[in-house]
């Protein structure tokens, strides 16, 4: 799960780490009062996204004035925002930080992620922090230090003072800094974060140390040990088809190919947008409607997939163990009479209740319905029709 930036400096202010004062506004009727609150005489206005590379896209503006703010805000809350970390439509921002603007005198860099090939967490630092990062990690990585840590013990003292070193803060600086990544890697561990990120962390032009912006994203599968961070999930920033599945319990994921793909089994589904690619096509979604799928779930995922205008066929490949193929066969029968098949679909079913299924299917005789006699027959039908 992500967060916002506002939400993130909430957690950051809790741990101990300094960030400079900051108000949440919706409209830009607000503006005027947060702007009295902050106090600051330069502000600076951000959009509250769930993706990056905000200042290179004119959402991170520095403004003089409250009308300037104001103007700002309101463009930024009208106008959905465009970045390499966004589609080309942009996402709808809702909310919009005013935090009071510092003096910059150098940008730096702290992230804390998993390092998946050395099975723990990682403490990376740099002197070239800012909206370049990505940048500097690919063409210059050596700028990036890094302390790899215990999952349980955390990240040691000794540890944050040489990375406080290597990225060339001296004295009281590099006490203050080392102080901030033991409070950033303690937080990672207590929140059980998979990113938590501070980019820029800031040096003022009169040496103090400042957090400016992070990126914090929490392990869903932890999420029920953190009722706090639970609370600030915005399912405004999620896929909403994501979010409908997940209701029926059915993990979807929505790609950019035109084949709509309905699976019982992650390893299943996995394979069929395999064979789709293998002849030519591919894949619109990733779906799982497990081993425990209802007809009523069945029908959801038929309305989800259905509903994407980019899905030009569908292929349906259901291997029945746990799931039998029968509910599938009332599922798309249900689905049929209810959505209307538009696209062709074709049907592969195999294992438990299969005579069973397809003498419904039969019977049914649905229009735009194809069978397949197996998954090799069942990809090229389906790949023929886009
Ligand atoms: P993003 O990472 O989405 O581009 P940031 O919050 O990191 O957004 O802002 C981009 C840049 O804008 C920063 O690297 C910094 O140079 C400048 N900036 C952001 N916040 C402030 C602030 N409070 N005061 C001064 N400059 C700021
Ligand atoms: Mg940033």
């Amino acid at each position: 799960m992500k967060v916002h930036e506002y939400q993130a400096r909430e957690l950051m202010q809790q741990a101990g780490i300094p960030v400079p004062p900051c108000e949440v506004v919706d409209s830009g009727d607000q503006v005027a009062t947060a702007w009295e609150r902050i106090g600051a005489e330069t502000v600076v206005v951000k959009a509250q996204v769930h993706a990056g590379g905000r200042g290179k896209a004119g959402y991170v503006k520095l403004v003089n004035s409250p009308t300037e703010a104001q103007e700002h805000a309101a463009r930024m809350l009208r106008e959905p925002m465009v970045s390499k970390q966004t589609g080309p439509d942009g996402i709808q921002v809702r909310k919009v930080l005013l935090a009071a603007a510092v003096d910059i005198a150098k940008e730096y860099y702290l992230g804390v992620v998993l390092d998946r090939a050395r099975r723990v967490p990682v403490m990376m630092a740099s002197a070239e922090g800012g909206v370049e990062i990505e940048e500097v990690a690919e063409k210059n990585p050596d700028a990036i230090k890094k302390a790899w840590f215990h999952p349980h013990l955390g990240l040691q003292r000794f540890q944050a003072v040489q990375l406080a070193g290597e990225i060339g803060l001296r004295g009281d600086q590099a006490k203050t800094a080392t102080k901030m990544m033991l409070q950033l890697a303690r937080l990672f561990n207590q929140k059980d974060c998979t990113l938590a990120e501070i980019n820029p962390l800031v040096e003022t032009k009169d040496g103090q140390l400042l957090a400016i912006d992070a990126k914090f994203n929490f392990d869903d599968n932890a999420l029920f040990r953190h009722p706090d961070v639970e609370g600030m999930f915005d399912p405004s920033e999620e896929n909403p088809a994501e979010l409908r599945a997940k209701e029926f319990n059915l993990s979807y994921i929505a790609l950019d190919g035109n084949i709509g793909c309905l699976v019982n089994g992650a390893g299943l589904a996995m394979s069929t947008m395999d064979i789709i690619k293998l002849h030519g096509g591919e894949p619109a979604n990733f779906l799982d409607v497990g081993g425990s799928v209802t007809a009523e779930g069945a029908v959801e995922a038929f309305r989800i997939i259905l509903a994407d205008a980019r899905v030009k066929a569908v292929l349906v490949n259901i291997f029945g163990g746990i799931a039998k193929c029968d509910v599938i066969a009332d599922a798309l029968i249900k689905a049929a009479k209810e959505v209307g098949f538009k696209v062709p679909v074709v049907v592969r079913l195999e294992g438990t209740n299969v005579d069973k299924a397809r003498e419904m299917l039969k019977e049914a005789n649905i229009d735009g319905m194809h069978t397949a006699n197996d998954l090799t027959d069942a990809a090229k039908k389906v790949c023929a029709f886009v």
